[in-house]
């Protein structure tokens, strides 16, 4: 593992959202209290704060603690001084060497830097599906008239996909396009870096997450697009 310097997580945590430091922890337990997870494999959140205030950074981020935080916020929501308990386990998550990061997440965040997509679909193959489902709406009475937008400029909302809808759910692709053009919503949907999931939000990799997105306000300013929809 890279040495991390002691107090690195209190220093280099974004303060958000009231800007309170880790220093003003009570110690009072309400957020563990709040946590879904508490007791889980020796979880706690003010065990996690306090070990942030000693220090003891290496040894949290070396622990399994970062990664069994689902992210939901309600430590923080439930906490009476404001801390940002969401950003110092992210950036606890953004201290671990990118080959240890469990799980798919980090290389779902490397294929979408390089692919535009978390599963590295080929553009090809995202057109093809796009079509295919396209043509089973219109099948269906009452969307005859139905056709996949894509690269539609001055779409009033932009359709960001999970990559879920594209790969193994198309289903849910289709309850979506059939309750937009029921609403007669005017969406598009892009060819090329549509993936709606940010997975440097749960690696703790924030200049991957700025990158995508970047790509995304991109989209909307060259689309000239007013709305976004994010899957998550
Ligand atoms: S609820 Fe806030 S003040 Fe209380 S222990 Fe948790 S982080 Fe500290
Ligand atoms: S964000 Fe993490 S620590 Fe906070 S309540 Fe949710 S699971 Fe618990």
């Amino acid at each position: 593992m890279t040495d991390i310097a002691p107090n690195t997580i209190k220093e280099t945590a974004p303060l958000r959202p009231f800007g309170i430091a880790p220093a003003a922890c009570m110690a009072c337990g309400t957020c563990s209290a709040g946590c879904p997870i508490t007791g889980m494999e020796g979880f706690d959140p003010r065990k996690i704060v306090r070990m942030i205030l000693e220090g003891r950074d290496e040894e949290l981020v070396a622990s399994k603690l970062p990664w069994l935080c689902t992210l939901c916020g309600k430590c923080e929501h439930a906490c009476p001084m404001g801390i940002n308990i969401v950003n110092m386990v992210r950036a606890a998550r953004g201290l671990v060497d990118r080959d240890a990061v469990p799980g798919q997440i980090h290389k779902g965040v490397e294929l979408c830097l390089e692919t535009g997509n978390n599963i590295g679909l080929p553009g090809e193959d995202f057109t093809f599906i796009i079509e295919d489902v396209g043509t089973e709406v219109s099948e269906t009475e009452g969307f005859e008239d139905f056709v996949p937008p894509i690269d539609k400029e001055g779409a009033s909302l932009l359709h960001t996909l999970h990559n879920k809808l594209v790969n193994t759910q198309n289903e849910d692709l289709v309850h979506w396009w059939k309750i937009f053009h029921a609403a007669r919503e005017d969406f598009t949907m892009t060819s090329e870096n549509w993936e709606g999931v940010n997975w440097g939000l749960f690696s703790g990799d924030d200049e991957s997450m700025r990158i995508i997105v970047g790509r995304i306000v991109e989209h909307m300013e060259n689309y000239k697009i007013k709305h976004l929809m994010y899957p998550e």
